[in-house]
């Protein structure tokens, strides 16, 4: 019976920013570039300010500059498509990132298509979508990036002929997953709701990635003896009497830490890698922007 490695996301995560900043630090002084990254917000959902004040901070610590737009929750579209259009041409904004969910008299697709694709950090637009379905070299979702180097660093950069199964299908996740694990020469298994055995497809996963949103869903015995399993979901229990959640993963850890190679935890596994893959997509942005190549660290 295996004992998985419990892989440290935060610990991966805080060495990518250090990398970041290293590369930041270079274009400062060799190129007088100070890639910047503007957030935006609309409205007051709590979990977004939380990740917009560390998206902030960690772009600061990084020696980026960040500029901050929040916006009240009345905000209509018009306005929102007329400060992107801003952004879009501020030539000090590198990344531009429009925190989701945003409120129902906004259109999240015509807001996400309004930005310039070279500033699409969160690698969301539909050209950047096309570009990493057709294999060509774009902006990639964060979390997806983020997962991809957790692989890596456990298997190494060759990743091909492997099985990969990746459970959920969304634009964020699931299918840049899948598209970025294609371009690894893996062997790649889209699952999602209505696939009939997935017990059956988990089982014959070398890499295993869960991204469902159902707490512990992915049970041990689902889980290939020494496979990577690599748990983006984040499932907030109900607060219990003394008002506290908690947060887990899409896979029953207990369970599956038995059977697998390599696991992320929930929480510190993939969640840290997001903001630094952020961090990386902002410079690799703002390189492309003033055609330099991204400092070799
Ligand atoms: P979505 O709700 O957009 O997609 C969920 C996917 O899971 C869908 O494709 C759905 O299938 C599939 N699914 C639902 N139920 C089942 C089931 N019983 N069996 C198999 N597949 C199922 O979620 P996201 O992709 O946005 O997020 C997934 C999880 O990842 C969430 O917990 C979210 O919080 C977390 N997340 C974490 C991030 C991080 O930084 N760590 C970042 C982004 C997300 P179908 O398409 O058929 O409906």
């Amino acid at each position: 019976m295996a004992d998985a490695k419990i892989i440290d996301g935060k610990a991966f995560a805080q060495g990518l920013r250090r990398r970041v900043a290293d590369q930041v630090k270079i274009l400062k002084e060799d190129h007088s570039l100070t890639p910047g990254l503007a957030v935006v917000l609309v409205g007051e959902d709590p979990a977004s300010q939380i990740y917009v004040r560390s998206k902030n901070k960690m772009t600061v610590e990084a020696g980026m500059k960040s500029f901050e737009h929040r916006l009240p929750a009345e905000t209509s579209q018009k306005e929102l498509l007329t400060l992107i259009e801003g952004l879009n041409s501020d030539p000090d904004a590198h990344g531009i990132l429009v925190q989701l969910p945003l409120p129902d008299q906004i259109d999240k697709q015509v807001v996400l298509a309004k930005i310039d694709p070279a500033k699409d950090v969160d690698g969301f637009h539909i050209f950047n979508a096309g570009k990493l379905a057709t294999g060509s070299s774009g902006l990639v979702p964060c979390t997806p990036l983020g997962c991809l180097m957790i692989i890596k660093e456990q298997l190494g950069d060759d990743l091909s002929g492997k099985r990969a199964l990746v459970i959920g299908r969304s634009n964020i996740v699931g299918k840049p997953m899948a598209a970025l694990l294609l371009r690894e020469h893996c062997t790649v298994t889209v699952a999602h709701s209505r696939t009939a055995d997935l017990p059956g497809e988990a089982q014959r996963a070398d890499i295993l990635v869960a991204a469902v949103g159902r707490a512990n869903m992915v049970k041990g015995d689902w889980v290939k003896e020494g496979a990577i399993v690599i748990d983006v979901g984040m499932n907030r229990s109900p607060p219990d009497a003394e008002g506290k959640s908690k947060l887990a993963g899409d896979v029953d850890f207990d369970e599956a830490r038995e059977v697998a190679g390599a696991i992320t935890p929930v929480p510190g596994g993939v969640g840290p890698m997001t903001i630094a893959c952020l961090l990386q997509n902002t410079v690799t942005a703002a390189c492309a922007q003033n055609e330099l190549d991204v400092p070799e660290i």
